[in-house]
């Protein structure tokens, strides 16, 4: 790697904070003069905004995605001696929301063509242990969550959708995180709808799963110092939810412009072998563009990009299975390795200029010689 700095970082969160600024130390202010910072108004706003965007029952703000997958797994009363299906070609926190509450994750391996857990090699994974799926919508990109639902159906299983990568993506015109019978969303600062911290949410039309996670997330109690279980300290702090009440509106434009992002990309990229580019479906809500680099020449391309201050990131270069954590539990699952040995995230953003991104489909022509 060079230490030059790059001028075109993958993700910049400036010029948002800028355009937002005045907005948002106004919306702190309101915070700071009611002093509510533990579960105060604009939390409840917030959930109530959150619920209508995406057209679910209830919204359930907790502290991280990580915990939002953790207190859905422990409100459908998945633990130890449980299996849960999912990928392998994920973010850690996945799996590791599974290990969390005592159950085994079970991989499923991935689809090359959308880096998606293939959902026919579901059925063959099932075993009078498994109690859950969990799609990771992986980038933004949905999975077919007609089959997993279906499926779920058949064999009596609770779906739990990790859409940390995926707020405002849709499946068939329907929001990810509102099929399944619990959604989990992450508003880490670089995600689609990021807060200035850690911070996440819960959706389910579920009434008693709603009830159960509200209580989890407050040290398993539904009166206060009545506690029933050992829950979290989880929730969604009152200054980020004020935050994100600024962003919210600003949502849709956010997740346009970055289909149009990819969409150009994808026409820079069109006639260039040795590179895939992501397909552009309907619904995709672009948390990363990334293509696949083939002929073993991703490292390659990453380096020249990162002489030229082109910003890339490899998302992830380690299955889950092949994590210290699991090493040798696992049989091989050879799509997820490939794509792991082929995938580069090239800058994206809902800020990305149209000159920013010009010059990173220039810099990739260069390395092609086209
Ligand atoms: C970011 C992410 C998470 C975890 O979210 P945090 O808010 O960082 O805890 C979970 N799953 C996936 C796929 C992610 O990308």
């Amino acid at each position: 790697m060079t230490a030059t700095k790059p001028f075109i970082p993958i993700l910049d969160l400036k010029p948002e904070v800028d355009e937002l600024r005045g907005e948002i130390m106004a919306a702190i202010g309101r915070v700071l003069d009611r002093t509510d910072f533990i579960m105060g108004e604009d939390v409840h706003l917030f959930e109530q905004e959150v619920a209508a965007y995406l057209g679910v029952k209830h919204a359930i703000g907790v502290n991280s995605g990580t915990d939002a997958l953790v207190i859905a797994l422990r409100a459908l009363g998945i633990g130890p001696g449980d299996e849960v299906i999912t990928t392998p070609f994920t973010f850690f926190a996945t799996a590791e929301s599974i290990s969390m509450v005592g159950a085994r994750p079970v991989f499923v391996d991935i689809e090359l063509d959308t880096l998606n857990m293939d959902v026919n090699g579901i059925e063959a994974a099932i075993t009078e242990r498994t109690k859950a799926i969990m799609p990771v919508h992986l980038y933004g990109r949905p999975v077919d969550m007609d089959r997993v639902m279906l499926l779920a159906q058949e064999r009596g299983l609770k779906v739990v959708e990790d859409c940390a990568q995926s707020f405002g993506a849709r499946w068939n015109g329907r929001q990810t995180g509102t099929i399944g019978h619990l959604g989990a969303y992450s508003f880490f600062p670089s995600k689609n709808l990021g807060a200035y911290g850690d911070g996440g949410l819960i959706a389910t039309d579920d009434d008693t799963l709603a009830d159960t996670a509200r209580m989890l997330r407050v040290h398993g109690s539904r009166k206060k110092y009545h506690n029933e279980t050992v829950g979290y300290n989880s929730r969604l702090d009152t200054l980020q939810a004020a935050i994100l009440r600024v962003k919210l509106p600003h949502m849709e434009r956010s997740n346009e412009h970055r289909c149009a992002v990819a969409k150009r990309y994808n026409e820079g990229f069109a006639d260039f072998p040795g590179l895939v580019t992501p397909e552009a479906v309907e619904g995709h809500s672009f948390h990363q563009y990334t293509v696949r680099v083939l002929n073993g020449r991703r490292d390659e391309l990453q380096q020249a990009l990162a002489e030229q201050g082109i910003g890339t990131m490899v998302y992830y270069p380690i299955p889950q299975d092949q994590l210290p954590i699991y090493k040798g539990q696992y049989p091989s699952y050879p799509h997820s390795e490939q794509a792991a040995q082929e995938v580069l995230s090239l800058p994206m953003g809902h800020k990305l200029s149209e000159s920013d991104q010009s010059e990173v489909i220039r810099a990739v022509r260069t390395f092609f010689d086209i």
